[in-house]
């Protein structure tokens, strides 16, 4: 293979053979090309695509440089939900303790922060101990014994994923069909899943933010899954502002704990439980959505998800103490509120504006190596619609410094919009995508 042939091939447009592909995807995986090769590679991707049979031949070599979980011989179904990506999405958090209290399995495998968006490890990483890279046996033996483990690609598990996630989160070449499908659905074909739910997000602050994209990327990744014998449902749900009022790791930690706790904001459950639901009825735990929503409300109000979520920090070697009392978090050195500078109504708060401006506070990454802060972010009780009095308090800054303070100011003032009037947001929930088609729900 020579690596810069067939950078010069995709870059002019070509078709790769799914051979060519998966030498080259393994060989990276196994660290014979390095990453500025693979990186022109990927830019050439992102302006040329990959038809059908090269996304399917990427997917299967990112799933063919690890190994699977195995856990055929379990009882119970196995269910694991993925969303493509957001601001202020925790519904990973509460779903795998909420459902796997219900007895579903729920072997979740999940990313780091990319481009704009939060990452669920980093998010779990916040709490302190907590240990995401976990064997391919600590993470069977886990789902055995208590119904889930939160896991990171190891070199173990989807090595081709762990680095090519990193990778395009460094070189701007996150937003593209056939790669978002190939990292998604490699990761949740090594799960060994009897069903998977995706949260295909749309809206200004997704990665593909018109409609006509999304429903293109729910049918990728339900025709891969498919293909390979795991049934697929996609809801497509609104990211047009920030999911929930907590962006930053671990104050969506904080967040997660109280919709466990029978609390949180109303966006945030109704997504969380849209996405439960269906999680349930292909568990065959529920065999009607409403059903599943019984179930749900029950595991909360009984105690028994936050409980579940308890076991799970305490088997990954986290401080579970966390769950019960989240001040245990990590916690900025200097917060402060962002008030409004004028009467009227909320017109935007921009997700990818407070994305970029967690990344910016040291809530994320700027390049592969750095270090992320868990304590920083913003909680945004301003959703677009409110009215606001002059001098109402919007949001609060979470920050390391007074410096940081300023910039999370800033960030602010461009993400918040407020004006006399307001276009209608999207709807929470507003599709579902199966094989058999693409139903409106809103
Ligand atoms: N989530 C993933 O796992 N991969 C992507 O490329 C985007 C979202």
């Amino acid at each position: 293979m020579i690596v810069p042939r067939l950078i010069e091939r995709k870059r002019d447009g070509e078709r790769l053979e799914p051979r060519e592909i998966r030498e080259l995807v393994l060989a990276y995986a196994k660290g014979q090309i390095p990453d500025y090769q693979m990186a022109a590679f990927l830019m050439a991707v992102y302006f040329r695509g990959l038809d059908r049979s090269e996304m399917n031949a990427m997917m299967e070599a990112m799933l063919e440089s690890g190994k699977r979980l195995d856990l055929s011989r379990l009882p119970m179904t196995r269910i694991d939900k993925h969303s493509t990506g957001g601001v202020g999405d925790k519904t990973s958090l509460i779903l795998a303790p909420l459902i796997a209290s219900l007895g579903v399995a729920v072997p979740m495998m999940s990313g780091r922060g990319l481009g704009h968006t939060g990452g669920t490890l980093d998010k779990l990483e916040s709490i302190p101990g907590f240990r995401t890279a976990l064997t391919l046996s600590e993470a069977e033996k886990q789902i055995a014994r208590i119904g889930c483990a939160m896991l990171s690609q190891t070199d173990e598990i989807v090595p081709a994923d762990r680095r090519l996630y990193a990778l395009r989160d460094a070189t701007a070449t996150v937003e593209v069909i056939p790669l978002i499908a190939a990292s998604i659905m490699s990761k949740k074909l090594a799960e060994g899943l009897t069903g998977l739910v995706l949260d295909v997000k749309r809206g200004s602050g997704s990665f593909l933010p018109k409609l006509e994209d999304e429903l293109e990327l729910a049918k990728a990744m339900i025709e891969l899954g498919t293909a390979h014998g795991c049934p697929v449902v996609a809801l497509l749900t609104a990211m047009d502002r920030p999911l929930g009022n907590a962006c930053g790791n671990a104050l969506e930690v904080v967040e997660a704990i109280d919709v466990l706790k029978g609390g949180g904001p109303p966006d945030l459950i109704e997504i969380t439980f849209a996405l439960g639901a269906a999680m349930l009825v292909l568990g065959t735990v529920a065999t009607t959505l409403e059903g599943a929503h019984v179930l749900m409300r029950d595991a909360i109000s009984s105690g028994r998800a936050l409980l579940k979520f308890e076991e799970i920090v305490a088997a990954q070697d986290g401080d579970a103490g966390v769950v019960r009392d989240p001040i245990r978090l990590p916690r900025a050195r200097h917060q402060e509120n962002f008030v409004a500078k004028r009467a009227g109504v909320v017109r935007t708060v921009e997700p990818r504006a407070i994305g970029y401006g967690i990344i910016a506070l040291g809530g994320g990454r700027r390049n592969m190596e750095e270090r992320v802060d868990p304590s920083v972010g913003f909680v945004i009780t301003a959703k677009p619609g409110l009215h606001v009095t002059k001098g109402q308090t919007l949001a609060t800054i979470h920050a390391r410094s007074e410096a940081d303070l300023a910039v999370g100011r800033s960030v602010l003032e461009s993400a918040i919009v407020i004006g006399d009037s307001a276009e209608p947001p999207l709807p929470l929930v507003s599709h579902r995508v199966t094989a058999r088609g693409v139903e409106r729900l809103a």
